[in-house]
């Protein structure tokens, strides 16, 4: 079945057609900067282009764009739309209520609009692209794939805040949990690659890129993780300063005098990285930097290599012990300086590497980087929330 997979950001929306019988990724691009001025990237068949100008008012045009393209007798790798089985959008928060995929029907894109304010940053846009969707391809079913139902195996011990009980019961303010359908993606690919069962096993799957997570996936049920109420908590990313003292906000409104906006926008978009380095939110940069001897950016280097280490530390003990450590997204995939710097140390734990493996990993493939003897199994599994994307929405229909 072809399956459309939809992303959609407040001013992007990223596409990929999949083949899933043949496991096969037909055509895939984004729309950028749509409500400005739209450029749109793209691969199909032999077409290939990138940042062309184009016309996107808005997400209806960005899916009418898409669909046009996939359509078109030269760029295009289907027929029509009949061709298109089914849609999967990827949604930030699926709220309590879902624990698993869900079909979009008319009445939960309704209740789909009353969670917004749980992921304001997110979900305006994710609910303009569903819409956009139903409204141009009225037949064809669509399906959301919630970030947060991957960790609905969470105790409430973890997921509840120690604020008054009401906050939890009555506002819904809990640990959601974001990444999901990455951590649930790579943490079977590592029971298959390992050829073990994933019940055995006590994973600490870190996704590390420019947001990034931890989750502790007790026999393939997440137990704990390092997002929160929304995907700023817990470690330092690219823009967002992760977990600090909560004292620090009210603190800079009340004493420092500093909007509340401000506070936000400084802690989701001039913080972690960028923040402390002052060189780039891109790792890759920080390390350059680093390597000149840039002294806040080696302090940006370890602090988020000793954050990685403690949350390792804790999810081994949130489950008792750890067989897997396993890495994946952009640093955690590309980055030997990344794994290097968190491993170093850890051998405590069982965790001990290979450096010669550790440098020479080939992108994009499945890679067991540990040393002879090593107790924990330390693997990259590059990721694929598409794929699983697309997966899941073909269970979800056939269901
Ligand atoms: P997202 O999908 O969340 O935008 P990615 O998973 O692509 O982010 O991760 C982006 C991060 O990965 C950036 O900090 C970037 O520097 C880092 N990264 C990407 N490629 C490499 C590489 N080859 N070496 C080191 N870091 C890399």
């Amino acid at each position: 079945m072809n399956v459309l997979v939809i992303n959609s950001g407040s001013s992007s929306l990223k596409f990929q057609l999949m083949d899933t019988a043949e496991n096969k990724v037909s055509a895939k691009g984004i729309c950028e900067r749509v409500g400005v001025d739209g450029v749109f990237t793209y691969t199909g068949g032999n077409t290939q282009f990138k940042d062309k100008p184009m016309d996107i008012p808005g997400h209806e045009d960005a899916i009418k764009i898409v669909i046009a393209t996939l359509t078109d007798a030269e760029t295009g790798v289907i027929k029509s739309l009949d061709c298109i089985g089914a849609v999967g959008h990827r949604v930030v928060n699926g709220s309590e209520k879902h624990t698993g995929s869900a079909l979009l029907d008319d009445k939960e894109i309704e209740y789909l609009g009353t969670i917004t304010k749980l992921a304001p940053l997110h979900s305006p846009a994710i609910l303009r692209g569903i819409k956009a969707c139903k409204k141009i391809m009225p037949g064809i079913p669509q399906v959301g794939v919630f970030d947060t139902s991957f960790h609905a195996t969470i105790p409430d011990y973890s997921y509840i805040y120690p604020l008054p009980y009401e906050i939890y019961s009555e506002k819904k303010i809990r640990r959601y949990g974001f990444h999901g359908t990455s951590h649930n993606y790579v943490t079977g690919e590592a029971a298959k690659f390992l050829g073990r069962d994933i019940k055995d096993l006590k994973i600490v799957s870190c996704h590390l890129g420019s947001g990034s997570s931890i989750t502790a996936v007790d026999g393939g049920r997440s137990v704990d993780t390092t997002m929160g109420f929304t995907p700023l908590e817990g470690l330092m990313m690219g823009t967002r300063c992760g977990t600090i003292d909560p004292a620090i906000v009210t603190y800079l409104i009340n004493e420092e005098g500093m909007d509340p906006k401000e506070v936000e926008d400084m802690m989701n978009k001039r913080s972690g990285l960028i923040g402390v380095s002052g060189v780039s939110n891109d790792w890759r940069d920080v390390c350059d930097a680093a390597k000149q001897g840039d002294k806040r950016a080696i302090l940006a280097q370890k602090m988020l290599s000793t954050q990685i280490k403690k949350y390792i530390g804790a999810y081994a003990a949130v489950m008792g012990g750890i067989n897997v450590l396993l890495f994946t997204a952009g640093m955690g995939e590309n980055s030997y300086e990344l794994r290097k710097l968190v491993c170093t140390g850890m051998e405590y734990l069982g965790i001990k590497i290979d450096d010669r493996k550790n440098q020479n990993f080939e992108r994009g493939a499945n890679l067991n980087l540990s040393a002879p003897g090593s107790a924990v199994q330390t693997l990259i599994i590059p990721t694929d929330e598409e794929y699983m994307i697309a997966r899941e929405t073909v269970r979800t229909i056939a269901v």
